[in-house]
């Protein structure tokens, strides 16, 4: 039927050529056009592609070509911060829609509570559990990338406040192989996704595979992962986590050290699993762990954490108690040294109002 029909967003840019760029150009404002228009199902892919990311040229930019201010047609978010969030959250502006951003690049429309709740999102049941999967056996990455595995399941449950499962591991499609590209061949995101769609039981409420593997899609050199806005499934690769990390600021290079790499793969995750529930790029607040970025660095910029809307989006579709979730968050992130994260969700933790049925009152 009409709603499993796919499109998908290229999320990044790099050594393609220039048909190439027009084609995906035309693929991110389709998308989008018929997703608003049409209601239709759309998939969203996160790509970042080989570094060092290279600024598209000025024809190949979405503001280029048509002349417009990137936030335009962009609506207010319809949800009034609470707690210690508007202290945190600035709205994006123009002055963000720098060369060679994401939003430089692509049309983005926003969504707002409204727009959330009208779509139609995937509803987890109030008890349904999440999974992460593994796929492959880690021959690329080995201990190291074996050794994420167990903090990403953690967080996810913790993030999405449901159980975590962790599924067991399961074999690469030998078909979605491709020996001709990259440096030794890569694996087709899209053969993935094809292979686990209609995988995730129904009694789970999202289902996420991550593997070590370098994945691609066919207009791009690599993709990070590919999360679907509706059929409960995604993946995500774990092979670029360790790459230096890019100081835009000083134009220095410096070595991924712990905890960066896990701090990677918990946001391609979150961001990923967070398209699982249909919540679709962010383009409200500036540094949200939903908006599209357009490179590694754009990444690293970004944060870990949910804007105001998107954090009200997922506490009205997964029923769970904010303050519990950011106490548990700090805690996480206290263990695993992501000490800026940490002192925010417990200051996010601090602000938010004791549920009901924890504040002592005799009932
Ligand atoms: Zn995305
Ligand atoms: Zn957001």
């Amino acid at each position: 039927m009409a709603r499993s029909r796919r499109y998908w967003i290229a999320k990044g840019w790099g050594r393609v050529d220039e048909g190439r760029r027009q084609v995906l150009g035309w693929t991110g404002l389709i998308t989008v056009s018929l997703a608003l228009t049409f209601g239709l199902s759309v998939a969203i892919a996160h790509f970042v592609v080989e570094a060092p990311a290279l600024v598209p040229s000025e024809e190949a930019s979405y503001l280029a070509r048509h002349g417009r201010r990137c936030l335009d047609r962009v609506a207010d978010p319809d949800v009034e911060p609470a707690g210690a969030f508007p202290q945190f959250w600035v709205r994006l502006g123009e002055e963000d829609c720098t060369p060679g951003s994401w939003l430089a690049q692509f049309r983005e429309f926003g969504q707002t509570m409204e727009q959330y709740r009208a779509e139609g999102p995937n509803r987890a049941e109030l008890d349904a559990p999440i999974a992460l999967g593994v796929m492959g056996d880690f021959r690329v990455r080995g201990e190291q990338g074996r050794d994420l595995v167990e903090p990403v399941r953690e967080f996810l449950g913790l993030y999405f406040q449901r159980e975590a499962l962790l599924e067991s591991p399961v074999a690469l499609p030998p078909a979605a192989w491709n020996p001709e590209r990259g440096a030794a061949g890569q694996y087709d995101a899209e053969a993935l996704l094809s292979v686990l769609k209609g995988s995730c039981a129904d009694s789970r409420a999202g289902c996420l595979t991550v593997t070590d593997e370098d994945l691609y899609v066919n207009t791009l050199q690599y993709v990070f992962g590919l999360g679907h806005f509706h059929r409960r499934v995604g993946v995500f690769s774990m092979y670029r986590l360790w790459e230096d990390v890019h100081n835009p600021e000083t134009g220095t290079t410096a070595a991924a050290r712990e905890p960066e790499p896990l701090r990677r793969a918990l946001k391609v995750a979150v961001h990923e699993m967070g398209h699982e529930f249909t919540v679709a790029h962010c383009v409200h607040y500036r540094h949200c762990v939903m908006a599209g970025t357009n490179s590694l660095s754009e990444s690293d910029a970004g944060s870990l954490m949910l804007c105001p809307l998107d954090h009200e989006k997922l506490r009205w579709n997964l029923h769970f108690d904010p303050r519990v979730r950011f106490e548990k968050l700090a805690e996480f992130g206290r263990r695993y040294g992501l000490h800026r994260e940490a002192r925010y969700w417990q200051e996010m933790a601090n602000s938010m109002p004791l549920a009901p049925n924890a504040a002592g009152g005799a009932l």
